[in-house]
C-alpha cells in the first residue's frame, strides 16, 4: 500500500527561540517516514495553501480576518502558549492544505494511507480563536472539505491533550464521531466522559480520560471496549487521526507511559475502523521529544501500512484499568441525562 504525505513546504519562520512547538518536529517525523524505506509507495502531494472557503467552512471570517493581520503586522504572542510570526499565516494555511491535498490524492486512488507532517499543529484551535500552539485546526478543516462531499468522519484523537477545538467544532455535528484518548487532569482541562455531544449529535463525542501513569494496555483496552462498538455503529466513511506523540514515554509535556509498540497497536486498532483502503489519513499533532516522534511516526505509519517492521514492546502494567470502567459508567449516565431532556434524538 502506498504512503501519501504532504509535499515540503519551509515551515522554518514559524518559530520561537526556546518554543517546544518547533521546525526540528516535522524534520523527525519525516526522519521517521524515511526510516520505512517505501521507495516509489511514498508519494507526496504538491504543497498546497488552503483557500479562504475551506478555511471558512471552520473558522469565523473575523477570526480569519484577524489571524492574517495580525501575522501580516509581524505577529507576537497571541496566549502564553500560542505564537505567531510574519510568515505563520502561509505557513499554517499550507498546513490545512496539505490535509486536504492528500485526501484529494487517496481519494484519486482510492488506496494508500495518508500521513500529514504539517505545523502548526491544530486540535486545539477552535472557530474564533488559537489556542494550545494551535492556529487552524487542520483536522476539523479536512473533515469539513469531507462532510461538504456526504462523508461520514470518525476523528481518533489520540494526542496526549484533549482536542477541544475539534471536539467544540463537531459538538453539534451528527457526521462526525470524535473519539479522543488523553492524559486528565492535564491541559487544556476539558474531555471528561460526561461530555458527550449537543443535542442534535448526542453521543457523537466519546472521551476516554486517563490517569497519568497509564501504559498501552489501557489505552487498547478502552479502544477495544468503550469506542468500537460505537464506531461499529456509527459507520464511517472515513477515519482521521489527530495524530499527536506526546503520550510517549519520553515526551516532556505529560506523564502517559506509550511505547512505540503502543503507537502500532492504536494504528492497526484505527485502521480496521476505516471501510476500505484509501480512507485512512493521520495528522501530526503533538510529540516533543524528536528521538520519540520518529519511532513512534514509524511505528504508527509501519502498521498502518501493514508492514512488518522492528517496533519496541508495548507497555503495560501502569495505573487506569478502572478507569475503563468508571468512563463507561460516567458516559452511560451522561447519556440517559441527555436523552432525558432531549428525547430520543439519536441512535449512538
Ligand atoms: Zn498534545
Amino acid at each position: 500500500m502506498v504512503l501519501v504525505i504532504n509535499g515540503a513546504y519551509d515551515d522554518s519562520g514559524h518559530a520561537d527561540p526556546g518554543h517546544p512547538e518547533r521546525p526540528d518536529r516535522v524534520t523527525a517525523a519525516m526522519a521517521g517516514v524515511a526510516d520505512l524505506h517505501l521507495g516509489s509507495d511514498l508519494i507526496a502531494v504538491a504543497p498546497y495553501a488552503a483557500t479562504r472557503p475551506e478555511l471558512a467552512r471552520v473558522h469565523d471570517d473575523g477570526y480569519l480576518d484577524e489571524l492574517g493581520a495580525f501575522c501580516h503586522e509581524g505577529g507576537g504572542a497571541i496566549d502564553q502558549d500560542t505564537y505567531a510570526t510574519s510568515e505563520s499565516w502561509a505557513i499554517a494555511r499550507h498546513a490545512a492544505g496539505g490535509g486536504l491535498a492528500v485526501i484529494e490524492e487517496l481519494q484519486r486512488r482510492d488506496d494508500g494511507v495518508g500521513f500529514i507532517a504539517a505545523r502548526p499543529p491544530g486540535h486545539h484551535a477552535l472557530a474564533d480563536r488559537a489556542m494550545g500552539f494551535c492556529l487552524l485546526n487542520n483536522i476539523a478543516i479536512a473533515t469539513a472539505a469531507l462532510l461538504s462531499q456526504g462523508e461520514r468522519v470518525l476523528i481518533v484523537d489520540w494526542d496526549v491533550h484533549h482536542g477541544n477545538g475539534t471536539q467544540a467544532i463537531f459538538w453539534n455535528q451528527p457526521d462526525v464521531l470524535y473519539v479522543s484518548t488523553h492524559q486528565w487532569p492535564l491541559f487544556p482541562g476539558s474531555g471528561s466522559a460526561s461530555e458527550i455531544g449537543g443535542r442534535r449529535a448526542i453521543g457523537g463525542t466519546v472521551n476516554i480520560p486517563l490517569p497519568a501513569g497509564a501504559t498501552g494496555d489501557v489505552v487498547r483496552r478502552a479502544l477495544d471496549e468503550i469506542a468500537a462498538p460505537i464506531i461499529d455503529e456509527f459507520s464511517p466513511t472515513w477515519v482521521l487521526v489527530s495524530a499527536g506523540f506526546d503520550a510517549h514515554r519520553a515526551d516532556p509535556m505529560a506523564d502517559l507511559q506509550l511505547t512505540g509498540g503502543d503507537y502500532a497497536a492504536m494504528s492497526q486498532a484505527v485502521s480496521e475502523y476505516a471501510p476500505r483502503p484509501g480512507r485512512l489519513a493521520m495528522f501530526l499533532e503533538g510529540g516533543y521529544d524528536l528521538a520519540a516522534l520518529r519511532s513512534s511516526v514509524s511505528a504508527a505509519l509501519s502498521s498502518a501500512l501493514g508492514l512488518s517492521a522492528t517496533i519496541e514492546g508495548t507497555s503495560s502494567g501502569g495505573p487506569g484499568t478502572d478507569n475503563v470502567e468508571r468512563v463507561k459508567h460516567e458516559r452511560a449516565s451522561a447519556l440517559e441525562t441527555a436523552r432525558s431532556i432531549h428525547g430520543e434524538g439519536s441512535t449512538r
